[in-house]
């Protein structure tokens, strides 16, 4: 037993000349009137009193440094500070750059201090938390909010869902202390309104065991913590509403309960009241650390200004009940099987040396210790129980999970069957819907692509623990039950309760209840072997269903390669086709060349060209020129078309039939001119020249009459050939036209299978890894509940064993001694 060290720390002014009204005189402080009297009333002694000029090293020095040192063994730990606003509670926890507060300057001794330990090695997790409204928020992971606080006979009180980060160095420590200050900022603008509402706590867990070949194989566990309190003024003085009001009242409310807890425990321990530390979450999580298993030191900060008066009194009133508060901190171990075992063989070897001496005294001493152990054995009987019944809770949890998979498959199923591929209507589609017992499923639809919800399981103290190697063979025991201890259970264990012999022969009989609950896990177990059968055949059914799909794609892909050949194919006969056009140009330009030729022996021939022939000639050679060159124009234009691959409309077309027209009119009045030529000629020349000059015109007007016949007849023999090739050629444009679109749309229907499958190949995955894990998760909780009702067992029979031994001891001592008794 010993008592809470407290402190009491006073800030400096914040007035340049302000001379403090508190008197410090070693460890007293003292309330002085301006003439230097002390007040009777106001004046009290502490552990340690903290002047003005005070620094964070010297208050760590003497105050908390004992206590951090005691965690390194494995003791509880808390240090606190207690406060009005701006009384130097953050300064003294936090600090500043150049004087660290009590926190960092812990987290550099903790592992200053395991490096000079060297026969042990340590696991130490850290979490840092706020008591914001009643609330418990995680600061070092921001979607933990509203964190209920559990109670567990081995760990004692806990914040359920906690981040615990494990840590290997100060450094990391501070950079996730520097993190939380972040997530404190969250939705506050004002920091330090926010953090005078707030309580923080920042807590580390020093967990250690003897390095191979050392004698004790326990595990030693303590828990450390540093807490930074909300203001403690009355909200009459802040002069608060709304928001503020709330949280006043609230900040009221947990730092009054504290008080409450702290004045109980402060009464006589004969008297001691019911505490009331589930009444607020502050004391609950502190509830250890006042009149519990932990070493507890409390500092007190004061500010030294005159209009504060009030509430340093209150402070210090507050710190000299604190101060009359005993705790009884003790190492907290937990012994593995191996351990147990040593030290119970050690101890009847001690009582078998004590019997041959038989002394009744030490015997009667030695029993009462005994009956002691055996009600802690018979605690631990009732927490196997429990853990036990958590594991069936488990084992149901699971099969929830089970069955949400279940779900997750059939959800697949459908995927499957509401895919759309028109050739996709096979029965085998009809055949997966159904479940393994013939009924037919009706999952709606719309939820097709829900992933359904895994209930991971709690990250447990147990797992915690087991990411540190050294400590696997640890006693398999389950840490996350909900079980919540009775708080006198809990007090009584902390305050090393001694039952008496009598209460012994009370105990009821241990029943065994081993064989019943192994036959019902057994039970489940085989359900769940079903169930994962059932699994299996889905996710083959599955799989067949994937390869008949992959199959169709595959078909697919062939058929479009086909439709590719035939469009090339096409596209070869259209070549020729496009060569037409090029063809027509090139003979229209041999009909110019051959024009040429006639109008140049034309020209030999005429011996005038100012002749009135003459001029009829080459009017009509300028006409047939231009109709050439409006030829040669349409059939160039045609070919470019083609080249730039646009549907070329012919807009010479109307200009062909007016051209011809106008050829013709050209020829006719030729004609006739020639003939009106003629009979002029007739008149004026009625000779034998005249005769024969007429017969040579004549043969030549008849030769260029056949040669633009027979132009004209190619000509439209062209143009019927050109519009063919147009015709045809526009045909095969709309079926290559057809073609693509069909080849787009199947290949946007192979995209899409494509995706499908992939979608399909994916949630398959999946599947199958969360079979694999709840398969391994199954295995290790199997081999957790043999373990345990194993360890169960042996427990129970060497218990038995050393309760027959004494027994028999007993009596055969009061047959030995009748008078001793
Ligand atoms: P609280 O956390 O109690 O509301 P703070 O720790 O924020 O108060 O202190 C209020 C102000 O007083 C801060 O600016 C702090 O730096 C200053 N302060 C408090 N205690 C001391 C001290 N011992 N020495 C120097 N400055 C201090
Ligand atoms: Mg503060």
């Amino acid at each position: 037993m010993e008592k809470i060290c407290v402190a009491v720390r006073v800030r400096p002014s914040s007035s340049e000349n302000g001379s403090s009204l508190w008197k410090v005189e070693d460890n007293r402080i003292s309330l002085h009137k301006s003439l230097d009297t002390p007040i009777s009333t106001a004046s009290y002694a502490f552990d340690h009193v903290f002047d003005e000029r005070s620094t964070n090293a010297c208050v760590y020095e003497l105050l908390t440094k004992d206590i951090i040192h005691a965690a390194v063994e494995g003791f509880n730990g808390t240090a606190f500070a207690y406060g009005q606003t701006s009384s130097g509670k953050t300064f003294t926890m936090t600090g500043s750059e150049t004087d660290p507060g009590i926190i960092r300057r812990s987290i550099r001794d903790v592992f200053e201090r395991i490096q000079t330990i060297k026969d042990r090695e340590f696991l130490i997790r850290v979490s840092y938390m706020e008591i914001y409204n009643e609330e418990i928020n995680d600061l070092l992971a921001v979607e933990n909010q509203r964190l209920q606080i559990h109670e567990h006979l081995e760990r004692g009180v806990f914040v359920a869902g906690l981040k615990e980060e494990i840590v290997s160095d100060a450094e990391q420590i501070l950079k996730l202390l520097d993190s939380g200050e972040v997530n404190r900022h969250f939705g506050e603008t004002n920091m330090n309104v926010h953090s005078s509402r707030s309580h923080t706590i920042f807590r580390m867990v020093i967990e250690s065991r003897g390095k191979e070949n050392s004698s004790t194989d326990a595990i030693r566990v303590s828990v450390l913590n540093l807490v930074d309190l909300a203001g403690s003024e009355r909200i009459a003085k802040t002069g608060a509403g709304g928001v503020r009001l709330t949280e006043g009242k609230y900040i009221n409310k947990s730092l009054m309960i504290l008080g409450n807890v702290i004045n109980k425990l402060s009464e006589s321990s004969k008297l001691r009241p019911h505490i009331p530390y589930r009444d607020s979450k502050l004391t609950r999580i502190l509830q250890p650390a006042l009149g519990g298993n932990a070493k507890t030191c409390i500092i007190c900060t004061i500010a030294p200004e005159e209009h504060h008066i009030e509430e340093s009194k209150g402070t210090l009133q507050f710190a000299s009940r604190a101060k009359r508060i005993t705790n009884c901190a003790q190492v907290n171990e937990i012994l593995t099987d191996a351990a147990l075992l040593k030290r119970q063989k050690s101890e009847i070897e001690e009582l078998r040396m004590k019997l041959e001496g038989s002394h009744a005294e030490v015997l009667e001493q030695e029993i009462l210790k005994l009956s002691n152990q055996m009600l802690k054995y018979e605690l631990e009987c009732e927490r196997l129980k429990t853990q036990l019944e958590e594991e069936r809770r488990k084992q149901k949890e699971q099969e929830q999970c089970i069955k949400e998979q279940q779900l997750k498959i059939e959800n697949l199923n459908n995927l499957v069957t509401n895919s759309d591929f028109k050739t996709n209507k096979s029965e085998d589609f009809v055949s997966l819907r159904r479940k393994p017992d013939g009924r037919c499923n009706v999952s709606d639809s719309s939820d097709v692509l829900g992933t359904p919800f895994f209930k991971s399981a709690e990250r447990s103290f147990v797992v915690a623990r087991s990411n540190y190697s050294g400590l696997s063979d640890f006693s398999p025991m389950v840490d996350s039950l909900g079980d919540v201890a009775d708080e006198d259970t809990w007090t009584k264990l902390n305050k090393g309760f001694v039952a008496d012999l009598d209460q012994l022969q009370f105990t009821p009989a241990y029943k065994r209840q081993t064989t019943p609950l192994t036959a019902a896990t057994a039970e489940h177990l085989r359900e769940n072997h079903k169930e994962v059968e059932d699994l299996k055949s889905q996710i083959e059914l599955l799989t067949s269903e994937k390869n008949s799909l992959q199959v169709k794609f595959h078909e697919q892909v062939v058929q479009n390669n086909k439709l590719m050949e035939q469009m090339s194919e096409i596209k070869q006969e259209t070549l020729p086709m496009k060569e037409i056009p090029k063809r027509l140009f090139e003979s229209v330009g041999n009909c110019k060349d051959v024009y040429k030729d006639v109008i140049v022996t034309m020209k030999t021939l005429m011996g005038e060209k100012e002749s009135p022939t003459g001029k009829l000639i080459f009017g009509a050679t300028k006409i047939t020129t231009s109709l050439l060159s409006t030829l040669e124009s349409q059939f160039s234009m045609i070919i470019d078309g083609q080249k730039s691959g646009s549907n070329v409309e012919h807009p010479l077309s109307d200009q062909w039939e007016t051209l011809l027209g106008s050829l013709k009119n050209t020829a006719s009045s030729l004609v006739s001119d020639a003939q009106a030529q003629n009979k002029i000629l007739n008149s004026h020349y009625k000779g034998q020249e005249a005769a024969a000059m007429e017969e040579k015109l004549k043969s030549e007007l008849s030769n260029i009459k056949e040669r633009y016949n027979e132009l004209e007849k190619k000509l439209s023999m062209d143009k019927q050939l050109l519009q063919a090739s147009r015709e045809s050629h526009e045909k095969l444009e709309k079926e290559v036209q057809f073609l693509k679109e069909e080849r787009d749309s199947l290949d946007a229907a192979v995209s899409q299978s494509t995706q499908r499958l992939r979608v399909i190949a994916s949630d398959k995955e999946n599947a199958l890894k969360d079979l694999n894990v709840e398969m391994k998760r199954r295995k290790e909780m199997e081999e957790e509940i043999k373990q345990i009702s194993f360890a169960f067992s042996s427990r129970q029979r060497s218990l038995m064993s050393f309760h027959n031994e004494i027994k028999s001891k007993m009596q055969k001592l009061t047959t030995q001694n009748p008078k001793s008794k």
